[in-house]
C-alpha cells in the first residue's frame, strides 16, 4: 500500500527513486539520482522478429503477444513526466537503421519512468542502519528488474542473519 502509516519491526526501502526522500526521514542519506527512461511498443503485421536485436543506441524486444518494445532513452537528472517527440524520434530512428521493417509497424503504446541511480553507478542492497533494523534495496538503474530475483536473494540472506545474531 502506498496510503496510511504501517508499523514493523524490520523495515525494508525499497521505493525506487522515493527511497531517498523516505530514508531522510530517517535521517539516512544516500546519494541517488534520477534517469529518466522511455519506451514504445508498436504491431508489425506478420510479426518476423524472432529475437532480440540490440546496438548502443536500441533495443527491440519482440513479446509473446506478438508486439515489439523498442526502448530505451536515457535522460540522467529528468524527472519530467511524458513521453517526447524528440524521444520517440531517435528510438525509431535507431530501431528503423537495425531493422529496416519496423517502418511498417503500428505504434501501440509509449511510456516513461525514472530510474533510480547511485553517484557510485552501484545499487544499495542490505543494512541501512543494523540498530533500527532498517534495510535498503534501490538504485538498480537500468536493471532493477533483470537483477530483482538476486536482490531479493541478498536481502534476504542479509536478513536472516542480521536476525540470527540478535537471536543468539
Ligand atoms: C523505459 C524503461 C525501461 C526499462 N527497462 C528495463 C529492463 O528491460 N530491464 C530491467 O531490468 N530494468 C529496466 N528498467 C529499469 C527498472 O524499471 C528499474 O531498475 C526498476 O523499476 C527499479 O525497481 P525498484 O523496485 O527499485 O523501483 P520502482 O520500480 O520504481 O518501484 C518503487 C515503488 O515504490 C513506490 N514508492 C515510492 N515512494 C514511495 C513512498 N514514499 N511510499 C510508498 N511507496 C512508494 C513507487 O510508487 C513504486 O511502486 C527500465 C526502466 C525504464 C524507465
Amino acid at each position: 500500500s502506498n496510503t496510511g502509516t504501517w508499523t514493523g519491526r524490520t523495515v525494508t526501502v525499497a521505493a525506487g527513486r522515493g527511497s531517498q526522500a523516505l530514508l531522510d526521514t530517517a535521517g539516512i542519506s544516500i546519494a541517488t539520482y534520477g534517469v529518466k527512461g522511455e519506451c514504445l511498443a508498436v504491431r508489425l503485421a506478420g510479426q518476423p522478429l524472432r529475437s532480440i536485436l540490440f546496438d548502443d543506441a536500441v533495443y527491440l524486444v519482440p513479446k509473446a503477444d506478438g508486439r515489439i518494445l523498442i526502448g530505451a532513452t536515457e535522460l540522467p537528472h529528468d524527472e519530467t513526466i511524458g513521453v517526447s517527440v524528440a524521444g520517440v524520434t531517435s528510438l525509431l530512428q535507431a530501431a528503423e537503421r537495425l531493422y529496416p521493417p519496423i517502418r511498417n509497424a503500428v505504434i501501440e503504446e509509449v511510456w516513461s519512468g525514472v530510474r533510480p541511480q547511485t553517484e557510485f553507478g552501484l545499487p544499495y542492497i542490505g543494512v541501512a542502519d543494523s540498530s533500527r533494523r532498517i534495510f535498503i534495496a534501490t538504485g538498480h538503474h537500468r536493471h532493477g528488474i533483470l537483477l530483482a530475483p538476486a536482490t531479493a536473494e541478498v536481502l534476504a540472506n542479509t536478513l536472516r542473519l542480521i536476525l540470527k545474531e540478535e537471536v543468539r
